[in-house]
């Protein structure tokens, strides 16, 4: 498999302030499919009241999750939207920090919940990723 890239334009830039309480990445998840958006890159910043974040091991092919039940900063939320079975999926990592400043992060998933959440998403313009499973890695990767 050779690298895939594509090019894009900037078509329009979204501003959300998410929901107190609500998931973070069903929250995205949910703006994508309300938007209709097939390609994205996202950022955020703000804080969790707790969370969930997940490392992929490449021994076993398998995500550990890692929770983290005290407060945090969202000190960096990172990510894209492409498709997926002809669904927009959303690919975040996630960089918090605790009451000490120490700093932890992973792969997002479900469990983050928001305290306060400022996302910025940058639809593109351009042919869609679409993610397929990749038999090295064990990941859905972009294959077209
Ligand atoms: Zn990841």
């Amino acid at each position: 498999m050779s690298n895939i890239t594509k090019s894009y334009s900037q078509k329009k830039v979204l501003i959300s302030r998410l929901k107190t309480g609500d998931d973070l990445i069903n929250a995205i998840t949910k703006i994508a499919v309300d938007q209709k958006i097939e390609i994205a890159i996202f950022s955020g910043i703000g804080a969790l009241s707790k969370a969930v974040f997940s490392y992929y091991n490449q021994d076993t092919k398998e995500y550990q999750n890692i929770p983290c039940n005290d407060h945090c900063e969202i000190i960096s939320l990172m990510g894209n939207i492409s498709l997926k079975d002809n669904s927009p999926i959303c690919h975040g990592h996630i960089g918090l920090g605790d009451d000490k400043g120490k700093a932890f992060g992973g792969h997002l998933v479900e469990g983050c919940k928001i305290f306060a959440c400022e996302l910025t998403i940058t639809i593109l313009e351009g042919e869609p990723l679409h993610r397929g499973f990749d038999d090295i890695t064990g990941l859905p990767l972009w294959d077209r």
